[in-house]
């Protein structure tokens, strides 16, 4: 899984960090705006990232799913 935040679309909603919070952050002092914390996180986290994926109101989270995770 790779994943790319398109930081220039993001409305700072805090979905992202509050369903995938080891991927995502929202930090106060950027405004609530998402940071990506790790952009090709452990299968452990795939289902987290779906979500926040599937929860981003903007579309600003993009998961590209054929990538093969780094060893
Ligand atoms: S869910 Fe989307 S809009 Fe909301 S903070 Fe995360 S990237 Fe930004």
């Amino acid at each position: 899984m790779k994943i790319t935040l398109h930081a220039s679309m993001c409305v700072a909603s805090g979905n992202c960090g509050f369903v995938a919070p080891e991927v995502f952050s929202n930090p106060e002092g950027n405004g609530g705006f998402a940071h990506l914390n790790d952009s090709a996180p452990p299968e452990s986290e795939w289902e987290a990232a779906d979500e926040a994926e599937f929860l981003c109101p903007s579309k600003a989270i993009q998961i590209d799913r054929h990538q093969i995770p780094p060893r």
